[in-house]
């Protein structure tokens, strides 16, 4: 029997597109020193400026001229490629200064570097858990597919907890045998929920059932902290994580991830993770972008201090509207539209006519009924952008009824 390949592609595509899960993206041209707008380019090809609402490059650093003028010295210096793998030709004086500089970030004893921290977060769990004697993985609901395939590909045993939950947590973990090894693997702020983890109080119960702790600060890292360690360093709590990982692709405004620990942990991930070892170094520029934005991070406080500053404006703005965002204790802002068509209406909209660019959260990424808008007040974000934006959405709520529909 002869196989159409191509159909069975075309099926599935078409599938997605019935039940509305197909992506479309946003076409864009950053303009260094513009941010946070950017030209918007139209499946007719036309152009036009938007304001961006939707960017993890929270502080702006993606534009930043130390960090800029660092890759192009790199450039200049070192030339484009790493030139192999780490281990074949491809480690970079700045990999060793880069990972110091992370090192000391978190004031662990060592840090690794990745090509991004999809791959850290993939490499390091699963090389913990092979590593480790039948281990039984903790897991947050709500934790990054990332984790979750790292956690996967460790092949471990899993538990799931509630979000956030220190009730179900422990129940699961007095459970398990007392001498079973554990690692419990959660993140500091969620970016589909704004919400920050009970860190401490999961120490607590990884003290109390002796477990490992591994903590993702991808969205933490550059922005919280007294030097951008992230949420445990703001809350005193670096001691207590075994493992944290983080990404130059969030608030460093580039892109490259990485973990923290111990020696051995770190020379163990270093020596038997895949994901980190048969894939082409990451280049000098990036190295040396990273390595600038880290380091610009570790002693501005001013980039910081706007973000949340312009959150905090972006917040009481929405409270003094009505308009239904979640309560969060971090820079993120999801507002939640409550029905997949409307968000992708009100989107459209907001694109189209103000000039707006956010992307709709739809399900599977967060669940039916609480699709939502994931708003971003980066540091580069003026008030009357923010002004601009809480206007348009006043009008686009009232004019579509959405808090009517979400409460029938
Ligand atoms: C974005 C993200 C990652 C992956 O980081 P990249 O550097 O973009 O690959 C990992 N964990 C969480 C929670 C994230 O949001």
């Amino acid at each position: 029997m002869m196989h159409n390949y191509n159909k069975i592609f075309e099926q599935h595509l078409h599938d997605l597109k019935q039940e509305g899960h197909y992506r479309v993206f946003a076409t864009l041209e950053r303009q260094s020193g513009n941010f946070p707008h950017a030209y918007y380019h139209d499946e007719n090809g036309t152009r036009k400026q938007v304001t961006i609402w939707c960017s993890n490059d929270y502080l702006g650093m993606g534009q930043n001229k130390s960090v800029q003028q660092a890759m192009h010295d790199a450039i200049d210096q070192y030339g484009a490629g790493a030139g192999g793998t780490r281990n074949i030709s491809g480690t970079q004086k700045l990999h060793c200064d880069l990972e110091a500089s992370l090192a000391d970030l978190h004031s662990k004893e060592s840090a690794i570097t990745f090509t991004s921290g999809y791959t850290a977060n993939v490499g390091a769990l699963s090389t913990l858990i092979n590593l480790l004697d039948n281990p039984i993985v903790f897991s947050d609901a709500l934790n990054h597919a990332s984790m979750i395939h790292g956690i996967r590909s460790g092949n471990a045993q899993k538990r799931i907890f509630n979000h956030n939950d220190l009730a179900h947590l422990e129940a699961l973990l007095k459970e398990a045998p007392i001498d079973a090894q554990k690692i419990i693997a959660f993140e500091s702020v969620y970016s589909m929920e704004g919400d920050i983890a009970p860190i401490k109080e999961i120490c607590d119960l990884a003290d109390k059932y002796n477990a490992m702790t591994y903590l993702d600060e991808v969205h933490a890292v550059g922005l919280y902290g007294s030097n951008g360690g992230g949420i445990a360093q703001m809350r005193g709590l670096l001691d207590r994580i075994d493992i944290i990982e983080g990404t130059f692709g969030k608030a460093y405004g580039l892109m490259g991830g990485f973990v923290t620990g111990t020696q051995a942990m770190i020379d163990a991930i270093r020596s038997f993770s895949s994901s980190f070892i048969f894939t082409t170094a990451l280049p000098p520029a990036i190295l040396a972008g990273a390595l600038a934005s880290v380091e610009h991070l570790k002693v501005s406080e001013i980039e910081r201090k706007t973000a949340h500053i312009n959150a905090r404006y972006l917040k009481d703005a929405l409270e003094e509207n009505d308009l239904p965002y979640l309560q969060g204790d971090s820079h993120i802002v999801p507002l939640i539209v409550g029905d997949a068509v409307c968000c992708k209406a009100v989107t459209d909209i907001l694109l189209n006519d103000y000039d707006i660019y956010v992307q709709p959260i739809n399900y599977p990424t967060v669940p039916k009924g609480t699709e939502r808008m994931r708003l971003t007040a980066t540091a580069a974000h003026t008030k009357d952008d923010i002004d601009k934006m809480v206007s348009a959405l006043t009008e686009l709520y009232q004019e579509h009824r959405i808090l009517e529909r979400m409460a029938g």
